[in-house]
């Protein structure tokens, strides 16, 4: 299907209440990869490392892993073109909440505020002891596995490991937001991890339309999508944003 580009960003100034949901595709311009695939993350670290019960039995060889896949090479990504464009939208009134998948805190660093971290955010740890809450530059990461400064617990990045739950109110908001949403923009997820992939089905459900811009198509694609934009998420976007900026 050929979809007018004018007509998808007509829908979107138009729209009353959009959200964004948003996966690990919307990094890949940043250079981070995903987790699957030929590429993918998995193919050079073993995912046991984010297993909980395995963090838990071996601290120090899981947090090698993860000093170098969320510290040393995450935390020095930047957000890219298609981060800032959804934190324009927000400013224009036009995004009221982005419900990511992501763990990168990329959309925070391109300005956006309202945010629903699904899966949490590496760049925070914790104590899971006291709860304390540090950022990656007050702990030691020379020294593994970092302890909390308090109680001497091992810290844990704040994000959900395999085994884990999803966070409360990160859950009941982008449950919430889905259910009053007119408008989602899908951008870069395979919607293959459960249950944050229901999130754009329930908003279907309540009645919503659906964008979707991937490279591939996905699970969304053929069943829940009315526009299904295929190509890069920065190069779509601008593009959107180009013609929004036209009309207002
Ligand atoms: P995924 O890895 O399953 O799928 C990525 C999707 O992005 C694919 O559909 C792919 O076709 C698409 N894509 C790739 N490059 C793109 C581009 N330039 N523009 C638009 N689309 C592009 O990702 P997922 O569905 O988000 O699920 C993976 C899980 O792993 C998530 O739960 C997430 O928490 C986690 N994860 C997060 C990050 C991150 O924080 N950046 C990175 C990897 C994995």
């Amino acid at each position: 299907m050929k979809v007018d580009l004018q007509e998808v960003a007509e829908l979107i100034r138009n729209s009353k209440n959009m959200i964004a949901f948003t996966g690990a595709g919307i990094s890949v311009e940043s250079g981070i990869p995903p987790f699957r695939g030929e590429n993918g993350l998995w193919s050079r670290y073993d995912p046991k490392c984010l297993d909980l019960d395995f963090f838990h039995s071996h601290p120090k060889e899981s947090w090698m892993a993860i000093k170098t896949i969320f510290y040393d090479f995450f935390g020095k990504a930047k957000f890219n073109a298609a981060h800032k464009v959804l934190a324009d939208f927000e400013q224009m009134g036009i995004v009221k909440a982005i419900v990511t998948q992501n763990i990168d805190n990329l959309h925070q660093a391109a300005g956006s505020k309202e945010i629903y971290e699904f899966h949490g955010n590496s760049q925070k740890l914790i104590c899971p002891h006291c709860k304390k809450i540090y950022l990656p530059e007050e702990v030691n990461l020379d020294e593994l596995p970092p302890l909390c400064k308090h109680d001497g617990h091992v810290l844990k990045p704040n994000f959900v490991f395999f085994g884990e739950g999803i966070p409360e109110e990160a859950y009941a908001n982008s449950l919430a937001a889905a259910r009053k949403t007119d408008l989602v923009l899908i951008v870069g997820t395979t919607g293959e991890v459960m249950p944050a992939a229901m999130i754009p089905t329930e908003a279907k459900r309540a009645g919503a339309t659906i964008i979707e811009i991937n490279t591939e198509p996905s699970n969304y694609t053929n069943q829940i999508t009315d526009f299904f934009l295929q190509g890069k998420a920065s190069e779509l976007l601008l593009q959107l944003e180009d013609l929004i900026g036209e009309k207002s």
